[in-house]
């Protein structure tokens, strides 16, 4: 059986039951770039681990050796884990890995995990839907020319907007959104390496990242809606060391 397994943002306390399960007994573990340390540690240390992580310029080359690895391991042992951060089937190729592994008779079964799109905010302490402020919310990708040639009118209506892969070109991104009338007043999150001890959250309008002169690392997910505002303050709102965070009341219209 191979398993395309979701490995949560990073904290390992966040990955499934089942997903923690299989990796304690895995035989062979593919896994990808943002996999973080600690969750590669609860990995049944006699299992063969192989890092498919895809480096920029050679996503292509990585990708099509995934499956003819797969299919090998697949055919030798009985417990085959495809890693991959987040949710498997969120932005990761896992419905392409999927429908390839079906394609050649293995046996898979999908293992859904925590996507970052979702844990991110809510670690953050901000809410992708909230009675009276957001009612909608979309998980888009900014990256390269794809992202870029999305149409984003679509996506300036949506309450709140949740962009993966979007710190590259976020001072066009957000210029495109504001063009197709979205409130350059508007408040926005960066959330970085979410749940890791790393985790930094950069908070900024929309406006000022347009302006490019916000630093942002990746990863991050990037937030933008009147949710984020639930929580504006900016990093005076929370407390970094306790990691407490306090929600402030909303305002409603
Ligand atoms: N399948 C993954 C997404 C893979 S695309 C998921 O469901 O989370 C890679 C993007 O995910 C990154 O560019 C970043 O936007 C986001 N990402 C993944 N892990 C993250 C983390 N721990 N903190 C912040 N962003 C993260």
């Amino acid at each position: 059986m191979i398993y395309l397994v979701g490995a949560g943002p990073g904290d390992p306390d966040l990955l499934t039951v089942k997903a923690l399960r299989l990796l304690e007994r895995a035989d062979v573990v593919l896994f990808d770039r943002l996999i973080s340390a600690e969750v590669l540690a609860c990995i049944n240390p006699s299992a063969t681990l192989i890092d498919v992580g895809k480096e920029e310029g050679q996503q292509c080359e990585k990708q099509r050796q995934i499956i003819p690895l797969l299919l090998h391991y697949g055919t030798r042992h009985d417990t085959v884990v495809r890693l991959k951060s987040g949710d498997p089937m969120v932005f990761a190729r896992g419905g392409e890995e999927l429908a390839d592994l079906l394609d050649s008779g293995c046996d898979v079964e999908v293992v859904p995990g925590i996507s970052s799109a979702l844990a991110a905010p809510e670690l953050a302490g901000i809410p992708l839907t909230y009675r009276e402020v957001a009612r909608s919310f979309a998980i888009v990708t900014g990256h390269g020319r794809d992202g870029l040639l999305q149409d984003w009118t679509a996506y300036a209506r949506i309450d709140t907007l949740i962009i993966l892969m979007g710190v590259k070109h976020r001072a066009e991104i957000a210029a495109r959104l504001i063009a197709a009338g979205r409130d350059a007043g508007q408040s926005t999150a960066f959330i970085e390496r979410a749940s890791t001890p790393n985790e930094r959250r950069v908070y900024a309008t929309l406006g000022q990242i347009a302006d490019g002169t916000v630093e942002v690392e990746a990863p991050a997910v990037w937030i933008a809606g009147d949710v984020v505002g639930l929580s504006w303050g900016g990093p005076t709102a929370y407390d970094r060391t306790s990691g407490v965070f306090q929600l402030p009341r909303p305002q409603r219209q």
